[in-house]
């Protein structure tokens, strides 16, 4: 790596706390060395009210692009100089390039996370979901999912800051997918959460419960997961949540962690930023040989 890194090495970096636990940084300098590009990936962690002076900071350093993590990816939208459709109608952006000096954003997970069950043989078109959360990660995915042809998206969420975004979510998707029937119900109704989860085809967990520190801790009762429920869940740390454990124990017709997402939004940013596909297998297989 050192050898990599000169007067004319460009920076790209990750943004939002925490971010000690990410493996973008790893994950893009393997491809950027991979690929022969002179470029490195750094995480820096900042907070909500750091961010003005991080995005001036990114202009005036001139880095070429990065990502926004949680709690940063709705400030980071409103920050941008410009949006894709898709970050518009979510009010948020994971991803952002620097076009000479302006900061377009973007989201990619929930293309990503549709991505990684496609990967595991898994079409979201047509099909039932009950998705946990209202936060970035579950915006992301229900808007996506609405976009790609879902029959039913049921949203549940706490009753906090965030179950406004949900009915926010709800309304915007009653207008710009009318076929998709969407609604939102507070978690703390347990009866219909019960009667939606045995309605649904795909469980989703897009909550922070079940990482870190929150793991060993899952939102749904053992009890109703069962053989034909495909269960799906965005954390990634640690790799298989309780709810995966769990699921896989009920033996479900699949139980998917959020380390495939990562990946496949990654790839999704690493063409945003250098304009070509990312060495997906090379990197796996550079996982695999980590991990041993
Ligand atoms: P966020 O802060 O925007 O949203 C947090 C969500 O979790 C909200 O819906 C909130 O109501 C809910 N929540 C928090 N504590 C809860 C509790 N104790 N009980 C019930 N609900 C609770 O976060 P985010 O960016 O949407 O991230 C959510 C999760 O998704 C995180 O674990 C993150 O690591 C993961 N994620 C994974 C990927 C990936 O590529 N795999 C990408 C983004 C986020």
């Amino acid at each position: 790596m050192e050898k990599r890194i000169d007067g004319h090495t460009g920076l790209l970096a990750l943004f939002g706390t925490p971010v000690g636990h990410s493996g973008s940084p790893a994950m893009y300098n393997f491809c950027f060395q991979h690929d022969g590009l002179n470029l490195a990936y750094m995480a820096f962690d900042v907070d909500i009210p750091d961010m003005e002076q991080t995005l001036s900071t990114v202009k005036l350093w001139n880095l070429r692009g990065g990502n926004f993590t949680m709690p940063c990816k709705n400030i980071a939208a409103e920050l941008m100089d410009e949006l894709s459709d898709a970050s518009k109608i979510i009010g948020a952006c994971n991803v952002f390039v620097n076009k000479d000096g302006k900061l377009y954003g973007d989201v990619t997970d929930g293309k990503g996370f549709i991505k990684n069950l496609s990967v595991n043989g898994i079409e979201i078109k047509g099909k039932k979901l009950v998705v946990l959360g209202a936060g970035g990660a579950a915006t992301a995915i229900e808007v996506q999912a609405a976009l790609d042809g879902a029959a039913e998206i049921a949203i549940f969420n706490r009753d906090d800051e965030f179950y406004a975004r949900a009915e926010g979510t709800v309304e915007k998707l009653k207008k710009e997918t009318p076929d998709v029937k969407v609604s939102v119900t507070k978690l703390e109704e347990s009866d219909k959460l019960a009667e939606a989860v045995n309605n649904c085809d795909i469980l989703i967990n897009a909550t922070s419960v079940g990482m870190k520190p929150m793991d060993g801790q899952s939102l749904i009762d053992t009890s109703l997961l069962r053989k034909d429920l495909v269960v799906a869940d965005t954390v990634y740390n640690p790799e298989k949540t309780q709810l995966i454990l769990d699921a896989e124990e009920a033996g479900c017709a699949a139980a998917i962690g959020g380390k495939g997402m990562l990946l496949w939004q990654g790839a999704l940013n690493y063409e945003l930023f250098v304009g070509k596909e990312m060495p997906v297998e090379e990197y796996q297989a550079f996982q695999a040989e980590q991990a041993k």
